[in-house]
């Protein structure tokens, strides 16, 4: 594997190299660009408004995930495993990711997947985690999901003599957190180089929480006074300030064990906003404010969200903006999905060849909020 790209976290902190296991998958740094004609459509041209590019974070497929794969995958291969077994919803980005980076490093990746509202994005995730050859098993539900995990691992260990390396929901896991520790190391690096002046808050969805809770260490061990709201788009059960707290300092804890310079920080409750607020009524689901900032953003800009976490946070944000409470502000936009299209290269399967519990995503319709969209 290629070990020419740099990190910021590995240039600043040296003693990491060697401890935190890391491979070469993303096309970092992600660009930032400011907005002024959002900023003028949301009314508010006080604001400075930044849109940090993680949707153009990896080739071919780019969104948050890529970052913590970078460690993940680097930790499944040092551990000598051949194959990857992760979790999601059915239209998952984080099983898609997985499966097409694990491809890239000679792993082969196994998806269990669980019931979600249908739209558009589903389908094609779908059809592409086919296209990529990942192994799809569907689980009805959360209670089945660890019994049928179990069984495949053992499968898969009779077959090949090996575990395969469990990833967590949204690669959630304290080494894959690392990932946006370096990310906000890399926003840092950019603030130092002019691409943008320091955020006074930052807007970024809150899933599993991976994202956001290393953006925050990330920001706080770079002393940067932002502030990070996280918006909540999952189940408040999966999501919350106290596993927030919990996953950051396990995840500053790892990271100075392996090198002391890198400094242990306080969680800092004054910085965390925990918004509520945009999540609807269930994950995966849309909402009629997520659809408007799905809209503005295609519109004004050509950047495509979708309505089960940009869309709702990006909502959060245009509510903040038009009730006064960005005014003078610089705000970052901080964008998770993948924008790279591979409408073309799933345009010829055949859903029918998937396994049958997932023929009824293609065979019903689409969420109601979901039918005016036109792309996939
Ligand atoms: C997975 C995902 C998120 C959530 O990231 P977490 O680290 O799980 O909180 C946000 N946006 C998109 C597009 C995603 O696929």
């Amino acid at each position: 594997m290629e070990e020419t790209a740099r990190r910021p976290l590995f240039d600043l902190f040296a003693g990491l190299k060697g401890k935190i296991p890391h491979v070469v998958l993303g096309a970092l740094p992600s660009p930032v660009e400011r907005y002024s004609e959002l900023e003028e459509a949301l009314g508010c041209k006080s604001m400075a408004l930044y849109i940090k590019r993680d949707d153009y974070s990896g080739r071919p497929y780019g969104g948050n995930k890529v970052r913590k794969l970078e460690f993940l995958l680097a930790d499944a291969l040092r551990k000598g495993c051949m194959e990857v077994l992760t979790f999601g919803g059915v239209g998952s980005n984080h099983a898609l990711a997985t499966g097409i980076y694990a491809q890239h490093v000679g792993l082969k990746s196994i998806s269990m997947l669980m019931p979600q509202p249908n739209a558009h994005s589903v389908r094609a995730n779908l059809l592409m985690s086919f296209k990529t050859g990942i192994e799809l098993h569907h689980s009805p539900s959360m209670a089945t999901t660890a019994g049928h995990a179990a069984w495949q691992m053992c499968r898969h260990k009779c077959r090949t003599g090996k575990f395969p390396y469990v990833i967590p929901p949204g690669g959630t896991a304290p080494l894959g957190v690392v990932g946006f520790v370096n990310a906000a190391l890399e926003l840092k690096q950019q603030i130092q180089e002019d691409v943008l002046p320091v955020p006074d808050i930052l807007y970024v969805a809150s899933g599993t929480m991976g994202t956001a809770v290393g953006l925050l260490l990330g920001l706080k061990a770079a002393q940067l006074p932002t502030k990070l709201v996280a918006v909540r788009v999952t189940d408040a059960r999966f999501s919350s300030v106290e596993k927030a707290e919990k996953l950051f300092t396990a995840t500053n804890r790892l990271l100075h064990h392996a090198c002391p310079d890198f400094p242990l920080v306080p969680f800092p409750p004054e910085d965390f906003i925990f918004e509520h607020r945009f999540y609807g009524q269930a994950y995966g689901l849309y909402t009629d404010e997520a659809m408007k900032g799905v809209r503005l953003l295609k519109e004004t800009c050509g950047i495509r969200l979708e309505g089960t976490y940009t869309g709702k946070t990006f909502a959060a944000l245009m509510a903040a903006a038009i009730s006064g409470q960005l005014f003078r502000k610089t705000v970052v936009f901080w964008n998770t999905y993948n924008s790279y299209d591979f409408t073309e290269e799933i345009k010829d399967i055949d859903y029918r060849n998937l396994p049958a519990p997932f023929h009824r995503y293609f065979e019903e319709e689409v969420q109601p909020l979901d039918r005016l969209e036109h792309h996939t």
